[in-house]
């Protein structure tokens, strides 16, 4: 599913119409590099279906959204981040979402400070 015109970024990513460096994968889930890494660990990870933000997620298909979280769990083991990651679901563009397919940020691998900015 699309964003209704066709012309969703993450979609085409999905569907390996647009490349991304692909680092995990679940049936439901992908996570992939951000290509303006704000972090040594910079992954998004993604729902397969189009929800345009979290919470429409978390109404319409929960259970991707547990796999969501899980998939962004696996990564940090991954990349090795030992239990120390900010996982971030910018909502709205008043704080930063550009991108309208539900994309959390695993962020790790430096110290952070708290509030974010
Ligand atoms: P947000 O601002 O929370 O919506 O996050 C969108 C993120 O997508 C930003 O961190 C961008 O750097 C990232 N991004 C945009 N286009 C791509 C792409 N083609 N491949 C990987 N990451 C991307």
């Amino acid at each position: 599913m699309t964003d209704g015109d066709g012309n969703c970024l993450f979609c085409a990513i999905v569907a390996r119409d647009v490349p991304a460096d692909v680092v995990l994968e679940t049936e439901a889930s992908l996570a992939f590099r951000d290509i303006n890494a704000q972090a040594p660990t910079h992954v998004l990870v993604i729902p397969k279906t189009h929800q345009p933000h979290v919470a429409a997620l978390a109404e319409h298909e929960p259970a991707a959204l547990a796999d969501l979280m899980a998939c962004a769990a696996a990564v940090a083991d991954a990349e090795g981040l030992d239990g120390h990651y900010r996982l971030v679901f910018n909502t709205g563009s008043q704080v930063g979402q550009s991108v309208f397919h539900v994309h959390g940020h695993v962020l790790g691998g430096r110290p952070m400070g708290w509030p974010p900015g």
